[in-house]
């Protein structure tokens, strides 16, 4: 019961096979520069052994065969035949309204997901390429497509809805869709298990590179900080999150952008990169701050006063919470925007113990008197994407 989960960018495509006997990673592989010149395929087997093959990649058909012939291969692959794989599961940006689960992918999956292309065009022309060649180089796997957005269509409208005419949202489906969905979903139901409850209320601050947070009852999300597009919410490494849309349009003249450069400048040149002037990696922006550098201090002070925000406002809206939780790499890592969020949350019952919150490993970082958990859990999205498909499909 071996399961291979893909996840597909427009020139580039990471795997996993996973034995779902035991739920280990038996590889893991990078393909870079798909449709470029100078492709490479990286790949590591659990008991370390590694291939490189520099090879061109005009498409994502040939990326395809390349992994299955690095999976193949007798020394430094993993299986012994394409057959071993019981199912692949790819990971898909966008469902639109279309889906609210994970499907088994078909024509009529694929033609819905091309439909939908328009509202993730970074991300899901790369996805659709890479089912396509998948189906082509892999005839007779069962194949499931698991969405970034699913886990957050239990929203309710109120939630989802953005102020415009309905009219407008009706016609052109402009709502917020929510991202990130296979770590919240996981996430929260590793939390519901911890807690031993799966009815619980959780926040769950995933914060990476990208980051959302998003409100769960009853093993579903009621809302959370992402939109239309991941650019909404939280301050991110390079983007920019919430913002005034009157003052986008007044950079966009002062700075003389394009119409279509705006929205790549707030994805790719702000957020504690834009602000800092330094890095978007979290560990930099650590260090310089410690170095005495403002603006560094400024950003960091700036993402964790977000996510503050956001706690708060889901709080708010689910009438309190069992657990607050974080996840994601700054999320598992940084004691010091754990820290910064959670100082001064006593209103709520929420009491981090510093010490616990500085230690390395640790699940549980509140007070022993704390009214609410505070979990650190770390997330494992391959492995989300991995269950799903193995509950669709019933993989041997
Ligand atoms: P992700 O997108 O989930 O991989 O998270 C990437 C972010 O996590 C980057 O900003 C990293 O700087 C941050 N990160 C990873 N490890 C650490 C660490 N040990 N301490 C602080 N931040 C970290």
């Amino acid at each position: 019961m071996k399961i291979l989960v893909i996840n597909a960018g427009s020139s580039s495509l990471k795997y996993q096979l996973i034995d779902m006997a035991d739920e280990s990673v038996i590889l893991k592989g990078l393909c870079e520069r798909i449709t470029f010149k100078n492709g490479k395929l990286t790949q590591k087997t659990f008991d370390g052994r590694e291939t490189v093959i520099e090879q061109d990649m005009p498409t994502h058909k040939e990326a395809m065969q390349l992994v299955l012939e690095a999976m193949l291969d007798k020394e430094k692959g993993a299986l012994s035949s394409v057959d071993e794989i019981g199912a692949v599961g790819h990971r898909v940006l966008h469902s639109g309204e279309d889906f609210k689960n994970s499907v088994v992918i078909d024509d009529e999956v694929i033609r819905i997901c091309e439909k939908n292309a328009e509202l993730g065009p970074l991300h899901m022309p790369g996805n659709i390429a890479c089912i396509k060649s998948c189906r082509e180089v892999m005839k007779g796997v069962p194949m499931v497509a698991v969405f970034d957005t699913t886990f957050h269509s239990t929203m309710p409208p109120k939630a989802y809805m953005y102020g415009i005419p309905y009219e407008v949202y009706d016609k052109y489906k402009i709502r917020k869709y929510g991202f990130h969905g296979t770590s919240h979903k996981f996430v929260s139901e590793e939390v519901g298990k911890m807690l031993g409850n799966k009815n619980a209320r959780m926040i769950i601050c995933h914060l990476g590179n990208g980051s959302s947070i998003s409100a769960v009852k009853d093993g579903k999300c009621v809302d959370t900080s992402m939109g239309f597009t991941p650019l909404e919410g939280l301050v991110m490494g390079t983007r920019s999150g919430d913002i005034d849309p009157a003052a986008v349009d007044y950079m966009r003249v002062k700075l003389g952008l394009k119409p279509d450069e705006v929205v790549d400048y707030l994805n790719k040149k702000c957020g504690v990169m834009g602000i800092s002037g330094l890095s978007s990696d979290l560990r930099d922006l650590t260090a310089a701050m410690n170095d005495g550098n403002e603006r560094a201090k400024l950003a960091l002070e700036m993402l964790a006063y977000r996510v503050k925000k956001y706690v708060g406002s889901y709080l708010a809206v689910l009438n309190g919470a069992d657990a607050i939780v974080f996840t994601g790499g700054i999320g598992e890592n940084s004691p010091l925007i754990r820290g910064l969020v959670m100082s001064g949350m006593s209103y709520c019952g929420a009491v981090l113990d510093e010490k616990k919150n500085q230690t390395r490993g640790e699940t549980y970082i509140n007070t022993e008197d704390s009214a609410v958990k505070i979990i650190v859990c770390p997330t494992n999205e391959e492995l989300s994407i991995a269950r799903e498909t193995k509950a669709l499909t019933a993989a041997k």
